[in-house]
């Protein structure tokens, strides 16, 4: 470890850049650091999020104590397919409540020393000036990231739309995700908070979205007032993080989970990446130690482009020979536990069958980190 403070800049005060100031200054790998924080908005607040949140995640972030802020708990997440199969995931989870909790973060951040500063908007200039006079710069700036930059590089971005729904009727046990082209090219999902349940999709952008959603929540029989409506964007498949001594985490970073869009694990992965690299004292290493994270996993593209190009007809087909419940359990390999299934699934659908794998493999990947 270095023998004077670490002078560290963190542009974005959002998920991102508490949790990393936080990772820096009272995570296992925390590094003696003065840090300053930069958010453009007057106060600490959080973006859209559906907030959906896996307890292994939870427990790897033990840099502040996030238990107040829990705003549900679930045992797992039910994924279900348009002709009605679910894959039930038995992977305990909760929902955030991200409006007190990334303030609360940041006033923990003052606590330990750093400086929050509010109302101040960096721009590209501003972030080459302090990649001269800092040892690092980290930009937690969210999507639409201006540290991108001055990195160089490239992510893509997605529309993410979320009803606020004070809900009527029993709260679902489990997170709710489903795979139907009516409603989303990817997924549409319900994720309950109490009485209050975020109920989104991921959108086209074609300008009738929100008439998707309102027909989701017409079908699956979601009903109460809105509260809120909101789209914001979601960033992944980012390809370079870090350009010298300026890094890039979260959103700015595209390290959003493709196929999930959670992003909220992907933030605790590259905070802990990045406060080994300073810890160890080779800032020089966190590009490379991403690169090679499961994060950044070569099957999610494949993957990804394969579950937008399928039909409601495609997944049927697959899911033809599967029974109405599919259980999914850590540490049992779901293909073994459904062997026959899946040879009979493969053998009536040949031509899909490279794609089917990196699928499997994909989600494989995805559940051992978050989900
Ligand atoms: C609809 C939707 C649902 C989602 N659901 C989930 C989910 O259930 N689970 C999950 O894990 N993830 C989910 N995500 C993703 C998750 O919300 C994001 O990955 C996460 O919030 C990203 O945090 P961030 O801090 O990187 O970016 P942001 O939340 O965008 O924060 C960036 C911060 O930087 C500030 N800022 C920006 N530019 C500047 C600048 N120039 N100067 C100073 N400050 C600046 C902004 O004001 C903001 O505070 C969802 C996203 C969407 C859109």
């Amino acid at each position: 470890m270095p023998s004077r403070s670490l002078d560290v800049r963190i542009v974005g005060g959002g998920f991102a850049g508490v949790v990393t100031a936080l990772t820096l200054l009272n995570g296992e790998h925390a590094v003696d650091a003065h840090v300053t924080i930069y958010e453009r908005e007057p106060a600490a607040h959080t973006t859209l999020c559906g907030e959906g949140l896996s307890d292994d995640t939870l427990r790897l972030f033990r840099a502040f104590d996030s238990a107040p802020y829990v705003a549900q708990t679930f045992e797992g997440a039910s994924w279900f397919f348009p002709e009605g199969v679910e894959a039930r995931v038995h992977q305990k989870g909760h929902t955030m409540a991200r409006e007190r909790w990334i303030p609360a973060m940041a006033e923990e951040c003052r606590a330990l020393g750093a400086d929050y500063r509010t109302g101040v908007k960096v721009s590209q200039d501003d972030i080459i000036r302090m990649s001269r006079e800092a040892d690092v710069v980290i930009g937690a700036d969210g999507p639409g990231s201006v540290t991108r930059k001055v990195v160089g590089g490239s992510h893509e971005t997605m529309l993410g739309i979320q009803y606020r729904v004070e809900a009527q009727g029993p709260s679902p046990e489990r997170l709710l995700f489903y795979t139907d082209k009516t409603y989303s090219p990817e997924y549409a999902w319900v994720f309950p908070r109490g009485d209050l349940w975020n109920v989104g999709l991921l959108a086209t952008g074609d300008g009738h979205d929100w008439e998707r959603l309102d027909r989701f929540m017409a079908d699956k029989g979601v009903a109460g007032k809105v509260r809120k409506r909101e789209a914001y964007p979601i960033g992944f498949f980012g390809d370079k993080v870090q350009e010298g001594n300026v890094v890039l985490v979260g959103d700015a970073a595209g390290l959003t989970n493709p196929i999930t869009k959670g992003g909220m694990a992907a933030v605790v992965h590259a905070a802990d990446a990045l406060a080994r690299c300073l810890h160890e004292g080779k800032l020089s290493e966190y590009g490379a130690r991403i690169a090679a994270h499961p994060m950044c996993d070569p099957s999610f593209r494949p993957a990804l482009e394969s579950l937008r190009a399928w039909s409601n007809e495609d997944f049927a087909r697959l899911t033809r020979f599967a029974p109405k419940l599919i259980d999914v359990r850590p540490g049992v390999s779901t293909e073994r536990a459904y062997l026959p299934v899946l040879a009979k699934t493969l053998l009536a659908n040949l031509g899909k069958v490279g794609e089917l794998r990196r699928i499997v493999h994909a989600l494989g990947v995805s559940r051992a980190y978050s989900w």
